[in-house]
């Protein structure tokens, strides 16, 4: 059934980002199912912030995280009523004031120096402070280490700041400490941040813990999917009454519900391998590049006659680089000339983190299906 949708729209002309907006509204919603009130459930909208996927997902999530003015104008826009949580590194003094004039809900402050600068703009504002601690984070597929929140003694340094700035008012702690952690590990992880927020809130009312986003994608195994009812079951044991809890996730939410579709240019065989030239290339899908891995597919045969690869095949792009490859030496079978290929989980990180313009090629359509 979707593959004959998507050889309808690879008749209008390929490369295609085809996004099944359908299907997105079902794994949300039980993502939300599953949480049941465990915690709030933010979405990252860095991970795809593409204007029909927000509002498709503005129903189901209980606001919205941006981490620049750029996606804060940008969502804001989109949704003109959704809590925003604006967060990340080296936000600037006309960002920050951005914020304030767009409402937004809770400002993620990443250091002394930006509550400091928060507090000079004089306007009241609600606050999670953002720490880095230390936990173990050796099964991550991406560490958030680095210059992202504050070890312990700078949010301890934020105190005598937040003394003198009555009208910042203080909401509680945000951690978002690594990226790829199964419902396990990032349960033992969740449970560290709030055994440290815990005593350090002390004393404010209602508080708030931000824990973050980071739930495991696996593109090794596309059915392989984050357990939310395990994870949601384990927020509830360590939720205490009287506090939020809340969850900030971008992949796992969309990734699966983008496919980057495009055919086959030419096959050939250098060097004893065997290779397919796809149309477009990864200045489109990038993610097989950064996270260095082979990217899922599924292939639609439509090749007539022609040259044909035999196995293995290595699917690569039109740029004029040897780092232009989707996937490496798959089993796919045999690709011709005009067969289309469909790379799955291509939904978030995928074309927003792209060089779009290098090579000059055209640019993908992109497809909604709803
Ligand atoms: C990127 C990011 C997220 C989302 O991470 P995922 O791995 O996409 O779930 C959440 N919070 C912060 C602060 C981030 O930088």
């Amino acid at each position: 059934m979707f593959g004959e949708r998507v050889l309808a729209e690879a008749a209008d002309g390929l490369p295609a980002f085809v996004y099944d907006l359908a299907g997105l509204r079902d794994h949300v919603a039980a993502i939300r199912a599953a949480l049941d009130g465990a915690a709030e459930l933010y979405y990252a909208a860095k991970a795809n912030p593409e204007a029909p996927v927000l509002r498709t997902l503005a129903p189901l999530v209980d606001g919205v995280e941006v981490a620049s003015g750029g996606e804060l104008e940008h969502v804001r826009t989109v949704l003109p009523d959704a809590r925003l949580a604006f967060g990340g590194p080296g936000k600037t003094d006309s960002e920050l004031r951005t914020g304030l004039e767009h409402g937004v809900h809770r400002v993620h402050v990443e250091s002394p120096h930006e509550l400091r600068r928060l507090a000079a703009l004089g306007r009241a504002v609600d606050v999670l402070l953002r720490v880095n601690l230390s936990v173990d984070r050796s099964n991550a597929a991406l560490a958030m280490s680095g210059p992202f929140g504050m070890d312990p003694a700078a949010v301890e340094d934020c105190r005598p700041i937040l003394a003198e700035a009555p009208h910042l008012r203080l909401r509680g702690i945000h951690a978002h400490l690594a990226s790829g952690l199964d419902a396990p590990a990032l349960l033992a992880q969740s449970a560290a941040v709030l055994a440290w927020a815990r005593p350090w809130l002390t004393g404010v009312p209602d508080p708030e813990i931000n824990l973050g986003g980071g739930m495991a994608v696996d593109y090794a195994d596309p059915s392989h999917r984050f357990d939310w009812p395990a994870y949601a079951a384990g927020l509830r044991k360590l939720a205490r009454r009287g506090e939020t809890l809340r969850i900030e996730p971008g992949r796992a939410m969309t990734v699966y519900c983008g496919w980057y579709v495009t055919d086959v240019l030419d096959v050939k065989r250098s060097h004893g391998a065997w290779y397919a030239v796809l149309r477009g290339g990864t200045m489109h899908l990038r993610t097989p590049v950064t996270k260095n891995h082979d990217h899922p597919f599924t292939v639609l045969r439509r090749a007539t006659a022609g040259p044909r690869t035999a196995e293995p095949v290595t699917l690569v792009g039109q740029l004029c680089t040897p780092k232009d490859v989707f996937a490496r030496r798959t089993d796919a079978g045999s690709l011709g000339v005009g067969d289309v290929v469909a790379f799955t989980m291509a939904g978030a990180y995928a074309w927003n983190i792209s060089h779009h313009d290098f090579l000059m090629h055209p640019k993908p359509r992109f497809v909604h299906l709803t």
